[in-house]
């Protein structure tokens, strides 16, 4: 029997309803349950959480644009974000039911037609004077839940957002701006949970992971990641105690925990296997390590919490007694791989941290599996010791206590450092496609003069204690895209870029990685030999991830443009090495040319 004759023999009232119930269902929006946000990463159709799934892989199984078709690849809209907020554009746009959601600088928020591009809504938070974000006016994106849309905001906020109309649904404050904090991270979405962090290491804020129920606002449970501070949980809106994290003075001395930075500032991963949300954390505050003797955790560090109790079960520590700014806030990244000696396999996860070293992790229990180089020339560290799960620290690789025998008490003794403070990795994310086994990885290689000084904190004003001039190590270049092998622990291929890199990677099923440069090419790299097969000039600086989409039988590919972020700011020499870099804000959307063709 064919499909067509057995469709005829319905009764007619069973389509009659059916029919009416497609319409119904037509009128009404469709909402984002947690079911589509746990299968994001296998559905293609779709992109509703940040890192095209939870677990943060950044690879789509789609593979009408592959090696070969790549070179048909073109624009099939662009959008202006408009007015004068021309700047650090680091946004990963969300795609559902046909519409694209996607933030911009200066915490605004579009909805566009993912089809024509044409504007459906847009947001605009209300900034207050007097922010500090340290890093630029940045957001990397929003959350979907439900019939909302959420996102972080330069002045501490969370903003909910009825995501048909742009109307706010419902809103709460992180914490206070005026203390150092902002938010500029995608929110993570777990079982119903919004969970966040916070910005503003530089200001010796309480770094903490903060859940809240994503359909009304309220708490849930709050986790501090300094050692020390207490946790809470909201039981029926009472807040309750909920254990500290750690032991109270067991890595800071005194009164250092109640402002000791760790600032979760580039969001969390979960990975539904384990049931855990991993989250990075930045730097100690303040940046001069002799004021703060200890490990100092839980900073430069990845944490991972289990997001039904708000409780830490393990952590792993990139950088103890981190002493050059290297915030180990970089996403983790679960993987699962076939243990090459036993057969058996591991529940891993992946992270390429700003100390220049790529770790391979158990996510079950936060052991060391590997630590290898993913950039040259590091002088902070020749290693890790995998027994014990410690850096090797190169001596003399500390910048020097202003206050040792011979110092003036002002100026501590300068070193030249690698990487950069601004990492061997930054906030430019990693991508893992299965199909290769390699991890695609945006990095940087620069250097730096770096020194401490005497300071003490006081609220609202940088807590760093240190200064310091980022220098580039190569004439030709600072970016490279290298693919790592995690489990050989080695690099495969390099694709070297003139500026540094700052967007994030996407890889996918048809052989391809996506990502883009500040000099404003979208690129496409064969995945398995770094190849160039394909690019495209955006019109501004490239420092957000790309992502892909199927709709109709045909597959899209869309990215922010828009140079700006930490590089300009912080940059010293490399900065004025970069000046020639123009900005803008604007979404570009990409499918090839013959798609139709191409998908029979
Ligand atoms: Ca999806
Ligand atoms: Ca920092």
């Amino acid at each position: 029997m064919t499909q067509r004759s057995r469709k005829m023999k319905k009764p007619f009232a069973m389509s009659v309803i059916a029919a009416a119930l497609l319409v119904a269902g037509a009128a009404q929006a469709k909402e984002v349950s947690d079911a589509d946000i746990l299968n994001d990463a296998k559905t293609t159709g779709d992109v509703v959480h940040f890192g095209l799934g939870q677990q943060g892989q950044r690879y789509s199984a789609l593979e009408q644009v592959n090696v070969k078709t790549v070179k048909n690849l073109v624009p099939v809209w662009s959008f202006s974000f408009g007015g004068e907020k021309q700047r650090g554009q680091e946004s990963q746009p969300l795609i559902h039911d046909g519409k694209m959601f996607v933030t911009a600088s200066y915490s605004r928020l579009f909805a566009l037609d993912a089809k024509t591009g044409k504007k459906l809504w847009k947001y605009e938070h209300r900034l207050p004077e007097g922010i500090m974000p340290c890093c630029d006016v940045v957001n990397r994106g929003a959350a979907l839940y439900d019939n909302l849309v959420i996102f972080a905001t330069l002045d501490a906020q969370l903003v909910a957002l009825n995501k048909d109309t742009g109307k706010v649904v419902w809103k709460d404050k992180i914490d206070d701006y005026a203390a150092g904090y902002s938010a500029t991270a995608a929110p993570l979405i777990v079982k119903g949970l919004v969970i966040t962090g916070v910005s503003g290491g530089e200001f010796g804020v309480q770094g903490r992971m903060e859940a809240r129920d994503a359909k009304t606002g309220k708490m849930v449970w709050m986790r501090p990641t300094v050692e020390g501070n207490m946790g809470y949980k909201w039981v029926n809106g009472e807040k309750v105690e909920n254990g500290i994290s750690g032991t109270l003075n067991a890595t800071w001395t005194g009164d250092l925990w109640k402002t000791g930075g760790a600032a979760t500032w580039n969001g969390a991963t979960y990975d539904p296997d384990t049931n855990l949300v991993f989250a990075g954390t930045g730097n100690p505050a303040p940046w001069n390590s002799h004021l703060r003797p200890g490990d100092n955790l839980f900073s430069s560090a990845t944490v991972a919490i289990d997001p039904d109790t708000g409780k830490i079960v393990w952590h792993y520590q990139t950088t103890p007694h981190d002493g050059w700014d290297f915030d180990g806030v970089n996403e983790f990244v679960s993987f699962d791989y076939k243990d090459p000696k036993t057969g058996q396999i591991i529940k891993a996860g992946g992270k390429a941290d700003r100390n220049g070293f790529f770790f391979v992790i158990d996510r079950t229990n936060g052991k060391l599996i590997n630590a290898f180089p993913f950039v040259k020339d590091i002088t902070w560290a020749k290693g890790f010791d995998l027994s014990t799960g410690r850096p090797i620290y190169t001596e003399g690789g500390r910048p020097g206590d202003p206050t040792a025998v011979g110092e003036d008490g002002k100026k501590g003794k300068t070193v030249f450092s690698a990487p950069s403070f601004l990492g061997g990795k930054n906030q430019q994310q990693i991508a893992y496609n299965p199909k290769t086994g390699l991890f695609y990885v945006p990095a940087n290689e620069w250097g730096m003069d770096i020194w401490n000084e005497p300071v003490s904190y006081k609220r609202g004003a940088a807590y760093l204690g240190a200064g310091f001039t980022i220098k580039a190590l190569h004439d030709d270049y600072i970016g490279t895209l290298r693919a790592v092998d995690p489990v050989a622990g080695k690099i495969v291929w390099e694709n070297k870029n003139f500026a540094p890199l700052w967007g994030g990677v996407l890889t996918t099923g048809g052989g391809l990685s996506f990502y883009g440069t500040p000099e404003g090419f979208l690129k496409a790299l064969d995945a398995k030999t770094g190849k160039e097969v394909w690019s495209f000039q955006t019109g501004s600086g490239v420092v957000a991830p790309p992502v892909t989409w199927q709709e109709n039988g045909e597959q899209y590919v869309a990215v922010v443009s828009g140079w700006g972020g930490a590089v300009p700011l912080w940059g010293g020499d490399v900065a004025r090495r970069v000046n020639f870099l123009e900005q803008g804000g604007s979404v570009w959307v990409f499918k090839l040319h013959d798609s139709k063709v191409a998908s029979k």
